[in-house]
C-alpha cells in the first residue's frame, strides 16, 4: 500500500513508516492544513465544571467571538470567562501590555469576590508579541494570594487543537495540587474532565468497591484540588491528557494501564485496573460492576443492529478517535475505514490500538485536503469530522457527525455507553429517511 508521509509523494518505506513496539503497523504522518478548533474551546466545558474559577483570555476579537459563539447560548449573568482584548496599541508595542493586563486583572478580581482561581489563558496574538503569561501569573498571583490563585496556559490555536486546552490547564494545576506525603496509603485519582453525573456514577462503583479514597482532577471547585504523591494511581478519562500525565509523573504519580471508559468493555477494563491496584477482589468486583455492564450490553445489541457493518471514517479532531473507534468496532460490530487523530500517544493508546486489525487505516496529525480526498475515494457510511467540514461533505452525499459533540455529551460509562451507540447510529438513520 502507498502512504504518503509527511507531505511528501514517496511511498512509505519500511524505515520512514513510523513502527510501535506492540503495533507494528504504519501511521500515516500528516503535515498540513489543520482544520480544527483552538485550545480556547475547552474553557466551555472548563468553566462549567470547575465553579469557583475564572477563565481570562488575553487576545482579540476573534477569540471573543468564537468563545461567545461556542458558548452560545450558555452565556449567562456572571460569566466565569471573559477575553481582555488585545488592541491595535497592544500589538503594536505601543503601550505596555503588562500594565493594561494588571488593570483588567486587578478590576476583574474587585468586582468578582466569588473567583478564587483565575487562569490567564495565552492566545495566538498574545503570543504572537511574546506576552510572557508566566510571569503576569506570578505577579499578580503575589498580590493577590491566598484569595484568589494566579495560574496561566496556553490556549493557542498555533499550538494546541482543541482538546489540548484541557490538557493545558489541568497540567497548570498539577504543580499547585498539595503533596500526598511519602507514607499515606494509596490513593486513586480520576484525570480528566468528566460530567458531575458521569463522575459521581464512578465514585459510587468505586466506594461500593471498598475504594474511597479517590480525587478528581479537575475538582469541580479548582480550589479543592487532591493531593498528589509517589502513592497516587491515576485513571485517565480522557486520552487527549498527555502533558497532564507527564506533570503527575513528575510528582510521581504512577498511571494504570486500561482501555478508556467507552462501552461496557472499555468501562470494565477501565474499573478492573483500579479494583487490581487496589486489590477488590474479583468477586466484590463482579457484584459491583456486573449490573451496569449488563444494562450497558443490552442497550447496546439494540443499536447493534443498526451501525453492524456500517463502515466509518474518523477525520483527526478531538483525539477521542481511536477509543471511540475501538467501541464502535468491538461492540457495535463496525468497520473502520480509516481513523484519523491529531496527535497519537502511543503508551496511553497502546492498549486501544492492540484491537485493530492490519486492514484499518490510521492517521496521525492533518492534512485537510488529502484526508478529504481519501473520504471522497473511500465514501465511508459516515464521517466524523469537525463542524466546518461536515456540511461540504453532506452536500457531496456523504454522511456525518460532529466530532465535537462527543465532547460536549456525557458519553463516558456504563450508563452513557448506548447514548454514545445512539450519537452515531441517528445521522445514519436520518439518512436512510431521508432516500426514503
Ligand atoms: Fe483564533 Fe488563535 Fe484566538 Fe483561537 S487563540 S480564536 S485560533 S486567534
Amino acid at each position: 500500500e502507498a502512504i504518503l508521509l509527511d507531505g511528501c509523494s514517496a511511498p512509505a518505506s519500511a524505515a520512514s513508516a513510523e513502527v510501535s513496539a506492540r503495533d507494528a503497523r504504519p501511521v500515516l504522518r500528516e503535515r498540513g492544513q489543520r482544520e480544527v478548533f483552538c485550545g480556547l474551546t475547552g474553557i466551555i466545558w472548563l468553566h462549567r465544571k470547575m465553579q469557583d474559577a475564572f477563565f481570562l483570555v488575553v487576545g482579540s476579537r476573534t477569540c471573543a467571538h468564537l468563545l461567545q459563539s461556542a458558548a452560545g447560548v450558555m452565556i449567562f449573568a456572571e460569566p466565569r470567562f471573559a477575553t481582555a482584548i488585545m488592541e491595535e496599541r497592544d500589538l503594536a508595542g505601543m503601550v505596555d501590555a503588562q500594565d493594561e493586563l494588571d488593570r483588567v486583572v486587578n478590576r476583574l478580581l474587585e468586582r468578582r469576590p466569588d473567583i478564587k482561581t483565575l487562569f490567564l489563558v495565552g492566545s495566538c496574538p498574545s503570543e504572537v508579541i511574546k506576552l510572557d503569561l508566566a510571569k503576569a501569573a506570578q505577579r499578580l498571583g503575589a498580590v493577590h494570594m491566598p484569595r484568589v490563585r494566579i495560574l496561566n496556559y496556553s490556549g493557542s490555536g498555533i499550538e494546541t487543537t482543541f482538546t489540548q486546552g484541557e490538557d493545558a490547564c489541568l497540567a497548570a494545576l498539577v504543580p499547585v495540587m498539595p503533596a500526598l506525603p511519602a507514607g499515606a496509603p494509596k490513593e486513586l485519582l480520576i484525570v480528566g474532565s468528566l460530567p458531575d453525573i458521569v463522575e459521581d456514577q464512578f465514585l459510587r462503583l468505586f466506594a461500593q468497591m471498598g475504594i474511597d479514597k479517590v480525587g478528581c482532577l479537575p475538582a469541580r471547585n479548582a480550589r479543592d484540588l487532591p493531593a498528589v504523591g509517589p502513592n497516587t494511581r491515576y485513571l485517565l478519562a480522557q486520552p487527549f491528557l498527555g502533558e497532564t500525565a507527564m506533570a503527575l509523573e513528575g510528582r510521581g504519580a504512577q498511571r494504570l494501564d486500561a482501555l478508556f471508559p467507552f462501552g461496557a468493555e472499555g468501562t470494565t477494563s477501565w474499573l478492573r485496573a483500579a479494583a487490581s491496584e487496589f486489590g477488590v477482589d474479583d468477586a466484590l468486583f463482579e457484584s459491583v460492576i456486573g449490573p451496569g455492564r449488563e444494562r450497558a450490553r443490552l442497550a447496546l445489541a439494540k443499536l447493534r443492529t443498526q451501525l453492524e457493518g456500517k463502515r466509518i471514517s474518523f477525520l483527526p479532531d478531538s483525539q477521542l478517535e481511536i477509543p471511540l473507534a475501538r467501541f464502535l468496532q468491538d461492540e457495535l460490530g463496525m468497520e473502520m475505514v480509516e481513523i484519523g487523530t491529531p496527535y497519537l500517544h502511543r503508551a496511553h493508546l497502546a492498549r486501544e490500538l492492540e484491537r485493530f486489525g492490519p486492514q484499518v487505516r490510521l492517521s496521525e496529525g492533518q492534512h485537510v485536503e488529502r484526508q478529504l480526498d481519501r473520504v471522497r475515494e473511500d465514501r465511508p457510511d459516515i464521517t466524523v469530522c469537525g463542524l466546518g467540514l461536515a456540511n461540504p461533505l453532506e452536500m457531496e452525499g456523504l454522511t456525518t457527525k460532529w466530532a465535537i459533540e462527543l465532547v460536549f455529551s456525557p458519553i463516558h460509562g456504563f450508563e452513557q455507553a448506548a447514548d454514545l451507540a445512539e450519537l452515531f447510529a441517528r445521522p445514519l438513520r436520518r439518512r436512510d429517511m431521508l432516500e426514503v
